[in-house]
């Protein structure tokens, strides 16, 4: 066939952030990597997409690549306020002086996920990564000794390893046949992006509305980002959503919900129902494919898990490919591509589990939840401790990770 196309012994299908991550993790562990993209050098990567990143995601991508991590705390926003509202009503809200914590690396940061993007490419530029654009990955093929994937242009690429992380309709899954089991949210999301006007800024705060009257009675969450907002409305089960998304509705809402100054900065609005969705193996049969990220598992936004999420994946990969490929017998490097399976898609079940409560517990009908966020809302002007409830429920996760050797998840 063609002739070698990277000496590189891992391969990496996808340049989203996941992939990147891949790449830096492996180059700070001594091992190289090449990476293959589908889409050309010149792409648009513009849309609603993640903007909180958690403190634990920038402590890895520091460590990995010195310098990554607090470029991105340079360029986000920590928000000092959360503030929820019931009916129209205030039922808590609360300042920290110093919402970020102490050191370097805050406990979160918000920026769109293009910005962040475009510091992983500086970074895996800096490390002399290559990434080949336009190599869409079609077949992969995995023994006992290696990968060989082909791209849709005809190339032939070998590796000892390839990760996966090619995004939720992944072709390296297809390849390796997994298949994403689980379901759906019943309602759909508007989710819009505003950018900051010159004047009358809103307050920074993240702001979660049950029930709002600007929307009709739709629930609301409003989170401030450097440079702009993210404003996601709840759909009512039987609201059409493509309707309340022409141009007209969605500046009324934006008026009413932000105000006169926001109208003219919509950059970005779309419509979702998420999937609650993760590989059912995150590995192929021969232990020399790993899936990351989306390409692993589909999370609702709630808890911000799915680029954090897909970051903890991808250090981990890293972590057991660098081990496997210096391994001296082959069971050593089976096992540590399994163990990365068995933390990984125990992590991808708590994150599902958190995203699970918090969409069941925004969209369901149970009756007692929806009798307990009515009991704390009114008691919410005597107990603080009530509207904080209604202030944390809808975020996850609420219990405590199960990845004790990393704390990761
Ligand atoms: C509205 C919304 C809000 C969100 N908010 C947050 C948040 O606040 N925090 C958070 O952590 N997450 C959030 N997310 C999730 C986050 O955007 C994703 O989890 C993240 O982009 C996944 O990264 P990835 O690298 O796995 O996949 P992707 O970003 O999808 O990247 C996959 C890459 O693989 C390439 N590719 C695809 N097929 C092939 C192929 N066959 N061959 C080669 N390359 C291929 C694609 O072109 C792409 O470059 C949000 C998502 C949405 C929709």
């Amino acid at each position: 066939m063609s002739e070698p196309t990277t000496d590189a012994p891992v391969l990496i299908a996808g340049a989203g952030p996941v992939g990147m991550t891949t790449a830096l993790a492996l180059h700070a562990r001594g091992v190289e990597s090449t990476i293959l993209e589908r889409d050309p050098e010149d792409r648009d990567r513009s849309g609603s997409r993640a903007i909180y990143v958690h403190g634990s995601t920038l402590r890895t991508l520091e460590r990995i690549h010195p310098g990554l991590g607090t470029d991105l705390v340079d360029e986000g926003l920590v928000w000092p306020t959360r503030h929820t509202r019931w009916r129209g009503k205030q039922v808590f809200r609360r300042t920290y002086d110093s919402p970020g914590g102490s050191g370097d690396i805050p406990h979160f940061t918000s920026l769109p996920q293009v910005v962040t993007e475009e510091y992983m490419h500086e970074a895996v530029a800096e490390a002399g990564i290559d990434i080949h654009w336009e190599a869409e990955v079609d077949t992969v093929d995995s023994s006992s000794d290696g990968v060989t994937v082909e791209t849709t242009d005809g190339r032939e690429w070998n590796g000892e390893y390839l990760v996966g992380a090619d995004g939720g309709g992944s072709q390296v899954r297809n390849e390796i046949g997994a298949n994403f089991e689980g379901d759906q949210s019943e309602n759909s999301f508007i989710i819009a992006d505003i950018e900051d006007p010159d004047e009358d800024p809103l307050p920074l705060e993240r702001l979660f509305h049950y029930d709002a009257p600007e929307t009709d009675g739709r629930n609301v969450l409003l989170v401030p980002f450097e440079g702009g907002w993210r404003l996601d409305i709840q759909c009512f089960e039987d609201d059409d959503p493509e309707a309340l998304t022409e141009d007209g509705r969605m500046r009324e809402f934006v008026r009413d919900v932000m105000g006169e100054a926001y109208v003219d900065h919509i950059t970005w609005v779309s419509t979702y129902k998420f999937l609650q969705v993760m590989a059912d193996s995150f590995v192929d049969e021969h232990r020399r494919v790993l899936l990351a990220g989306e390409a692993a598992h589909l999370l609702a936004p709630f808890g911000a898990r799915g680029m954090n999420s897909g970051i903890a994946d991808a250090d981990e990969a890293a972590s057991a490919i660098a081990v496997a490929v210096d391994a001296r017998t082959d069971a050593v490097a089976r096992d540590e591509v399994e163990l990365y399976a068995a933390r990984r898609e125990k992590a991808a079940e708590f994150n599902l589990n958190a995203a699970g409560q918090a969409l069941e517990y925004l969209q369901g009908d149970d009756p007692v939840t929806v009798l307990r966020k009515e009991a704390a809302a009114s008691l919410a002007d005597h107990f603080e401790s009530a509207g904080e409830w209604l202030d944390d429920a809808p975020y996850g996760p609420h219990g405590t990770p199960p990845i004790v050797s990393t704390g990761n998840y």
